[in-house]
């Protein structure tokens, strides 16, 4: 086997690992805990999933899976560290 036939099995079967890794991790699941001060940024920084009404809610039709980045950055630019995701 050549080298290079090598690398590309490599290549191939880290792609799959990749990608069976990025299943397993997706999030299936987000909500918001008591305690939500409407700050806005969440619905700010991915207006995908959050929207604001008298307090921030998920959107009932709204990707997790497309929206994994904006989760988890509003999760980690919550003031007052409410918003979950599993
Ligand atoms: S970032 Fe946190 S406190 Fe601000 S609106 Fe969203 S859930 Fe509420």
């Amino acid at each position: 086997m050549t080298k290079r036939l090598k690398l590309v099995e490599y290549l191939i079967i880290n792609s799959h690992l990749l990608t069976i890794k990025l299943k397993i991790m997706a999030i299936k699941k987000v909500w918001i805990e008591e305690g939500c001060t409407a700050c806005g940024l969440c619905a700010a920084i991915c207006p995908e999933v959050f929207k604001m009404d008298d307090e921030a809610v998920i959107k009932k039709d709204a990707d997790l899976a497309s929206n994994e980045a904006g989760i988890k950055e509003a999760a980690e630019s919550c003031p007052v560290e409410i918003i979950k995701f599993e």
